[in-house]
This record gives structure tokens, sequence and C-alpha cells, in this order.
């Protein structure tokens, strides 16, 4: 029996996850629930699910989620310190990092130091912290499975491997949205637009990063420290159908990769399910309904922020850190509709060119860089 902390479980991983506890209930005990300003679907899990503790990461919240849980015996707290209580429980032994944002740093944190199971799906966190967060991982021994599914990929990809490190890994990407319009078209297109992603049904904030491709380069770097592998050994293919999730290459020229249909719940049951495989109600993939599968560059020009991202992975230290606030900022403006979709990219460009990289020494020092970059990242948005 795992005993989980799920955090964002008001979330698309979260709502994945607690459908994958459903058809597990007997392997898969939730302890704890956090969410943030939907209060009503986190009373409502919290009443199927019957957790000890729920948090909302917004105090305003905390009242109304009191009252409807009033009569259930559910513990319930609010802001930063309550997500961190969720993972602190006596008696959890797994945390599923589902929160979206460099808000889920400390808590994964705080997992690690609790030596949890740590299935991540929260990708921002390996972004602004990998080294740190790979140090302690180390250091306290825990296990962190990834849920991104070309992550989850390459790690299936790599089982057994152990003695034979990869050559080159290889990372698909759908294209989004935008996978074929023309760079000088790119100024114009809508948050509607954006939002509508061709394979996966996601939230709002990925949900954008794959419009831009930023998603694609924030995996670039969440591989570079899960596999422990040089940018330079990390390649992207746009490969709209979604079907191959990523590819591991050895020194033999050999390919391996992983198929299914695009669905979440698959790599969220086998991060809880590792090293085993267990049943999973998902159809199974049927190649016959596989049209085809086909292949292409990203095209660099109509996607600045995989360049970007590239180009923060290599300097290294703080600058992950800086690229990935001023993307938050960034995006959020764009989903607001106070920037243009191509401002984003140049948000984020003048916002790296305004820090100077240092080596990434702590997590204090990352939560204080993260804010001033947010801070420059906003005036830019006022003032582009
Ligand atoms: P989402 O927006 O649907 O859900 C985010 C969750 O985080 C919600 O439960 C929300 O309440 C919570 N949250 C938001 N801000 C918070 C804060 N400041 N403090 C605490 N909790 C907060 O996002 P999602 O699509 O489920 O993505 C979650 C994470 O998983 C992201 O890092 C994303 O990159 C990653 N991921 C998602 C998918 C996917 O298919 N959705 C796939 C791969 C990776
Ligand atoms: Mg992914």
């Amino acid at each position: 029996m795992k005993n989980i902390a799920l955090l964002g479980s008001t979330g698309s991983i979260g709502r994945s996850t607690l459908d994958v506890v459903r058809a597990n209930a007997e392997k898969l005990r939730v302890v704890s629930l956090t969410g943030a300003r939907n209060w009503r679907l986190l009373a409502e899990q919290a009443r199927e699910f019957r957790p000890q503790f729920v948090a909302t990461a917004c105090p305003e919240h905390e009242e109304d989620l009191r009252l409807a849980l009033a009569d259930t015996g559910v513990r319930v707290g609010s802001g930063s310190d309550a997500i961190i209580e969720a993972v602190a429980l006596a008696g959890v032994d797994t945390t599923v990092a589902a929160i979206v944002g460099a808000a889920g740093l400390q808590p994964v944190m705080e997992a690690i130091s609790r030596r949890h199971l740590i299935c991540l799906a929260n990708k921002e966190t390996l972004v602004v912290g990998g080294s740190l967060v790979m140090d302690a991982v180390a250091r306290a021994g825990v296990k962190l499975v990834p849920v991104d599914s070309e992550h989850s990929a390459i790690f299936q990809c790599l089982q057994g491997a152990d003695a034979n490190p990869p050559r080159k890994i290889i990372i698909t990407a759908s294209g989004g949205p935008f996978r074929e319009l023309a760079a000088d078209k790119m100024a114009t297109v809508t948050v509607e637009q954006a939002l509508k992603h061709p394979n996966w049904n996601m939230g709002g904030k990925i949900t954008i990063d794959s419009a831009t491709l930023m998603n694609k380069g924030l995996e670039v770097i969440e591989a570079h420290w899960l596999f422990g592998i040089a940018y330079e050994q990390i390649d992207v293919v746009v490969h709209p159908q979604s079907i191959i999730h990523s590819l591991v290459e050895f020194s033999d020229g050999s390919v391996i990769a992983q198929i299914g249909w695009p669905d979440m719940k698959l790599p969220i049951q086998y991060a809880l399910s590792w090293p085993e495989r267990w049943q999973s109600p998902l159809p199974p993939l049927d190649l016959l309904k596989v049209a085809g599968m086909t292949f292409m560059a990203p095209r660099p020009d109509a996607f600045p922020c995989l360049r970007l991202a590239f180009a923060a992975g290599k300097e290294g230290g703080t600058m992950p850190c800086i690229m990935n606030a001023a993307n938050e900022v960034a995006v959020q403006a764009f989903m607001d509709g106070r920037v243009s979709f191509v401002a984003i990219p140049a948000i984020i460009e003048k916002t790296m060119r305004a820090f100077r990289v240092e080596p990434a020494v702590s997590i204090g020092q990352l939560l204080s860089l993260d804010a001033a970059a947010r801070r420059q990242a906003e005036e830019l948005v006022a003032a582009p």
C-alpha cells in the first residue's frame, strides 16, 4: 500500500492521479490533498477519498473549505505552510507533485527530506532547482520517478540499461496548435487558439507552454537533470501524433522508444507502480488505428522559446530559474490578455539579459531570484 500526499489534486494531473487511485484502491491510499482556488472541487475530492488533511494554497478559501467539510472529520489548512504540512504528515510515504510552476519546489524538497517516493509531474521544480534537487535526492537516497510523458518514456526505455548509458535521448514534441503557422502570423494568435492543444488536455499554463514550445525547452532541462545527460546529447523532434513519447539511442546505434495513446494516466500509474507494472483499464494501442507517424524538425524562427531554454540550460546556475520565472509571468500576462503571444519569448529573453548568472547555492537564493525575475518580467509586461 502506498500512502500518498497528492499536491495539486484539483488540476489536470491531480484529477488523473485520482482516477488511477480509484482504479487501484487496494494499492493506493490518499492521505492528503492540496489545491488552490478551486476549493469546491477540493472539498468534493476530500468527501470521496477521506484524506486526513486537505490544504488550499489560498487562505481566503480556508473557511469555505472548512464549512464544506465540517461533517467529515477531515482536517483543513491553508497557505504555503499547510501545503508543506500535507507532505510532512506522519504516514505519508509517497508524494505526487502536480502543482504547476515554481510553487512546487519547496513541497518537493520537503518530500525529499522525508524520504518519500517522489512521482514528479511538476517539471518547473527541476528547471528552477535542478542541481540542488538532484543533490538532495542523492543524499537522501530517495527515488524520483518522472510523470511527464516524455521522461516516463525515457525512464522506461532505460530500465535495465544501467551499464549502458545512452548516447543520445530524443524528446518528441507534438508541436502544439501552431506547428504549421508561419512565423509572421504568430503575433495575432488569440488565447483561445493557443489553448486548443491538438492531442493533450492539460492545465492552462502548460498548454500555452506547448504552443510556444517552452514546454519542450523546460523538458530538455528536466531531462538533463533526471538522466544526468549533457545538453549536446538531447535532441527535440516534432512528432504531431504524440504516439512515440520519446526515444533513447545507445552506443551501438540501437534506438528504443516507448509508444502508446496520449493519456497521462499511463505515466502516472507507472510512476506509482514502478518497478512493477499493474493492470490498466486504458485501451491498448492499436497500430492499425494509428494512421501514420511523421517527424519534422522544430522551426527555430517560429519558436524562439526552445532556443532560450537550451541557452539557459547550458548557462546553468541560476539562469533556468530566471527564465522560468519570466516565462510564468509572461504566460499569465498572455492568458490575461495583457500581452501578445510573441511578447512571451521577448519578455523572457529581456529578463534573462537583465540578470547575471551565478552558481545555484541554496533554495532560499533561488526563491529570492525567482521573485526578482518576476518583478523584472512584470515591468516588461507593463512597458514592453
Ligand atoms: P493545472 O493548472 O491543471 O493544475 C495545477 C494544480 O496546482 C492545481 O491543483 C492548483 O490548485 C495547484 N496550484 C496552482 N498554483 C498553486 C500554488 N501557488 N500553490 C499550490 N498549489 C497551486 O496544471 P497541470 O496541467 O495539472 O500541470 C501540473 C504540473 O504537471 C505542471 O508542472 C505541468 O508542467 C506538469 N505536467 C502536466 C501534464 C498534463 O498533462 N497536464 C503533463 C506533463 C507534465
Ligand atoms: Mg511532457
